[in-house]
C-alpha cells in the first residue's frame, strides 16, 4: 500500500465508510496515519462506589436491584448497582432489551460517565463487561479519536493496524542527533502514538512527532523568507491625513500602544522596503482599528487593500464596521465569503479587478484563483494564529507582492515570536482602553446553574445580551456533554417559566449557533444578536474568534473543563468590550482537584499573558493527558507554549540543515 493510495484500499472501508473519512479530512492512507488520536481510554481496576465523582469515567462491580423501565421516547431503564461501599443508579437509554438481559441480585461490571441525578450520582450508558473480558483490558490505553456519526474509534483503530506495520516512511534525522535528543524513529512514533502499551511511550512518540511538525512548519517559513530579500516598496506613502482625520474622529481615543503600533506602521508605509508585520495583542486591546487606519490610508493614497478573517461572521462584522466608520472618506468596500452565490461572486470579483473598490474584506475565498487585483498594496491577515502557512504562501504564490500585517491574540514570549514569525517585525498592543472595566469571573459547580441563569435574565432585563457556550453541536451517545440544540430547547423552558412566574419582564430570545449550520444562516444569526434582536446565543466555539458585540455583558461556559485556558479566555474575551460590568461564568460539568487550580488561573487572571505563563507553570512539560492549551488550528499536536523546548531545537537543526 502507497501512502498516496485512496483511503478505500483499505480493506473494510467501502464507499460509505469512505465518505465519512472525507467528512474527518481523511482521503488518503497518509492522512489516516496523520490522524492523531485526541486522548486516550484507560481502563482502571472498579472502584469503591462512594468515590466516584461528576465527570469521571469509572468502572463499578457490584449487585443490582430495583430494575425498571419507563417505555416513553427515550425508552428508559433503570437500576442501581451496589458494593459494599454504597449504592448509585445506573441509566440507559434506547436499550430496552437489558431489562430482560439483566438479572437482578446478580454481579456486574460497569464502566461509564458519572453524572448528577440532582443530589446523587449517577452513571448513564455503561458498559457491561465480563469480569475475564475485563481483566484483559485492563491497563490497556484505547486510542480516542475525534469522530463524526457513523465512525468510532474501534473502526479506525482498525483501519489503521491495516496500514501502520507497513508503513516505513523514510527516517531524516540521524541515529546520533536522535539519540542526543531523545527522538524516536518516526515509524517507531506513528506506531506507538497509534497504538501504545503505555503512557510513557505516548509521550516519547508525541515528542518525536511534534518535533516533526515544527521541523516541517520552520522549513516551509524559510523557504518564504528565502524569496523574501528585502522587496522594495513600490507603494511608499506620506500623506497620513485621512487616517489622522479618522482618529480625531472616533468616539474614544488610543491607547499610547495603539498610537505607538501604527506609528510602526506608517512608517514602514513610508520607507524603502516592504512592510511585513506581526501586531500581537490581547483579545479587546483594540486591533480592528489598527488594521482601518492602515487601509485607509493606503487606499487613499489610490491603492487597493485587502482584509482576510477566518470566518464568514467575523468577515461580515468588519465590514459592518468598515461601512460604517469609513463612510464620509469616499472608499468603497466589498465583502468576499463563500456563501455568495457565483453570480455576485463573479461581479465583485469584476469590481476588484477594474479597481472600482478599494478594500476587500472576506475569508480565504479572497484568495481564491478568481480573484485578481488591480493594484493590490496592503493585506491584513487578522487571528492570523488560526491560518496555517499555507495561507501566507498562497498570497505570495498569487503573484502579489503587497505589505503584510498580520494581527494576532496569542500571547506567546517573544523568543517564541521570533521563531514562528521570523519573517516579520513586531509590534505589541500591551495595554487594553482606559474605560474598560476588568471582568468579573467565577467558577461554579452545576448545581449553581438556575441562579447563573436567573443572572442571566437580570443582565437581559437591563437591556445587555448573554452568550452560553456548549462543548457539542447535538447529542450524541459516545461523548456526554451539554449540547447547543437541547440546551437551547431547555433554557427557552426555563425563561419561559421564569416569565410566567414574573410576566413584568420580557419574554427573552434565545437562539443557537454552531458550526455544522450553513455559513449564511451562521451570519444571519450573528447579525440579529449584533442588532440586539437576540437576547441569549447558545453556542459552540464558533463564536471564539473576534466577535465584537459591546452591548453582551455576560459570558457563561458549559463544561468549561473540556477546554483549554488559551480557548476560555478568547470567549472570555467576547464580553468587557464596552463600557459595562462583564461577567464570565465557568461552569464546571466535572469535578476535580486539578480541574480547579486550572479553572482558578482564570478566575485570578484576565491578562492574557499571565494565563499562559501560568498554565504551562501547572501543567510542566510533557502534561499530554491535559486539555491542549492553544486552540490553535495550525498544529495537530504541538502545542508551542509546553513544546517550546521542541520548537527551539527544531529551529537550530533547521538553521544547521
Ligand atoms: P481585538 O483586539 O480583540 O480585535 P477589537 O479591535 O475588536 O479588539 O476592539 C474591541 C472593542 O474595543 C471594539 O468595540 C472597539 O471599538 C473598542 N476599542 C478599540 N480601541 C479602543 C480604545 N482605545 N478605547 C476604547 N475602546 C476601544
Ligand atoms: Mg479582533
Amino acid at each position: 500500500m502507497e501512502l498516496t493510495d485512496d483511503i478505500k484500499k483499505i480493506k473494510g472501508v467501502g464507499d460509505k465508510s469512505a465518505q465519512l473519512f472525507n467528512k474527518l479530512g481523511i482521503l488518503t492512507v497518509s492522512d489516516l496515519l496523520k490522524y492523531y488520536p485526541r486522548d486516550y481510554d484507560e481502563y482502571k481496576l472498579p472502584v469503591p462506589i462512594n468515590e466516584i465523582r461528576e465527570g469521571q469515567v469509572v468502572s463499578v462491580e457490584g449487585a443490582i436491584s430495583r430494575l425498571t423501565s419507563k417505555p416513553g421516547r427515550k425508552k428508559i431503564v433503570t437500576c442501581f448497582v451496589s458494593d459494599p461501599s454504597g449504592a448509585c443508579k445506573l441509566i440507559w437509554f434506547n436499550q430496552p432489551y437489558l431489562v430482560k438481559m439483566l438479572k437482578p441480585g446478580f454481579r456486574y461490571l460497569f464502566r461509564g460517565t458519572v453524572k448528577r441525578d440532582n443530589a446523587e450520582y449517577c452513571i448513564q450508558q455503561p458498559k457491561m463487561y465480563g469480569r475475564n473480558e475485563y481483566i484483559k483490558l485492563l491497563d490497556h490505553l484505547a486510542p480516542i479519536y475525534s469522530l463524526t456519526k457513523g465512525i468510532t474509534s474501534n473502526f479506525i483503530s482498525k483501519a489503521m493496524a491495516q496500514v501502520i506495520y507497513e508503513y516505513k516512511p523514510e527516517e531524516m534525522l540521524s541515529a546520533a542527533f536522535r539519540k542526543e535528543n531523545n527522538l524516536m524513529k518516526l515509524s517507531d512514533a506513528v506506531k506507538t502514538i497509534h497504538f501504545p502499551k503505555s503512557k510513557e511511550d505516548v509521550l516519547l512518540a508525541r515528542r518525536r512527532l511534534v518535533f516533526d511538525e515544527f521541523l516541517e512548519f520552520i522549513l516551509a517559513l524559510k523557504a518564504l523568507q528565502k524569496n523574501k530579500i528585502e522587496e522594495k516598496n513600490g507603494f511608499r506613502i506620506d500623506d497620513f491625513s485621512s487616517s489622522d482625520d479618522l482618529i480625531q474622529n472616533l468616539p474614544y481615543k488610543l491607547t499610547g500602544a495603539q498610537i505607538k503600533t501604527f506609528n510602526e506602521i506608517k512608517k514602514d508605509l513610508s520607507s524603502e522596503t516592504l512592510m511585513s508585520r506581526m501586531v500581537e495583542g490581547d483579545v479587546g486591546s483594540g486591533k480592528t482599528i489598527i488594521a482601518m487606519l492602515s487601509i485607509l490610508s493606503v487606499v487613499k493614497a489610490g491603492y487597493q487593500a485587502a482584509l482576510m478573517v477566518p470566518t464568514e461572521v467575523l468577515a461580515k462584522q468588519h465590514y459592518n464596521e468598515f461601512c460604517e466608520l469609513l463612510e464620509k472618506y469616499g472608499v468603497k468596500t466589498e465583502l468576499l465569503v463563500g456563501s455568495m452565490t457565483a453570480a455576485s461572486k463573479k461581479k465583485a470579483y469584476e469590481r476588484i479587478q477594474k479597481g472600482e473598490t478599494d478594500i476587500v474584506i472576506g475569508t480565504h475565498a479572497l484568495i481564491q484563483d478568481g480573484v485578481v487585483f488591480k493594484n493590490l498594496a496592503l493585506a491584513v491577515i487578522d487571528e492570523q494564529h488560526r491560518f496555517g502557512v499555507n495561507q501566507r504562501k498562497s498570497l505570495k504564490e498569487k503573484g502579489l507582492k503587497p505589505h503584510i500585517l498580520s494581527m494576532s491574540a496569542t500571547p506567546i514570549p517573544r523568543s517564541l515570536s521570533l521563531i514562528l514569525y521570523g519573517d516579520m517585525d513586531l509590534s505589541v498592543i500591551n495595554e487594553m482602553p482606559k474605560e474598560r472595566l476588568p471582568i468579573k469571573n467565577c467558577v461554579v459547580d452545576t448545581g449553581y446553574r438556575p441562579t447563573a441563569l436567573n443572572f442571566i435574565r437580570s443582565e437581559v432585563l437591563k437591556g445587555h445580551q448573554a452568550y452560553i457556550i456548549c462543548p457539542m453541536v447535538e447529542y450524541s451517545e459516545d461523548t456526554d456533554g451539554e449540547n447547543v440544540v437541547d440546551y437551547t430547547e431547555n433554557i427557552r423552558e426555563f425563561f419561559q417559566m421564569a416569565y410566567l412566574k414574573e410576566p413584568t419582564g420580557k419574554n427573552i430570545v434565545v437562539e443557537y449557533l454552531h458550526g455544522k449550520m450553513k455559513p449564511s444562516e451562521k451570519n444571519e444569526i450573528m447579525e440579529h444578536f449584533a442588532l440586539g434582536e437576540i437576547d441569549v446565543l447558545v453556542s459552540t466555539t464558533v463564536i471564539e474568534v473576534g466577535v465584537n458585540v459591546k452591548n453582551a455583558t455576560v459570558m457563561m461556559v458549559e463544561n468549561s473543563e473540556r477546554f483549554g485556558l488559551a480557548q476560555l479566555h478568547q470567549l472570555r474575551g467576547r464580553v468587557g468590550r464596552g463600557k459595562w460590568q462583564s461577567y464570565c461564568i465557568f461552569m464546571k460539568g466535572a469535578e476535580g482537584k486539578d480541574i480547579d487550580e486550572r479553572l482558578d488561573i482564570l478566575r485570578t487572571n484576565n491578562d492574557g499573558f499571565k494565563v499562559a505563563e501560568e498554565d504551562l507553570r501547572l501543567r510542566g512539560p510533557g502534561d499530554l493527558f491535559g486539555v491542549r492549551q492553544s486552540g490553535e488550528q495550525s498544529w495537530k499536536l504541538a502545542d508551542i507554549y509546553a513544546d517550546a523546548d521542541l520548537l527551539a531545537l527544531a529551529s537550530a537543526y533547521a538553521k544547521n540543515s
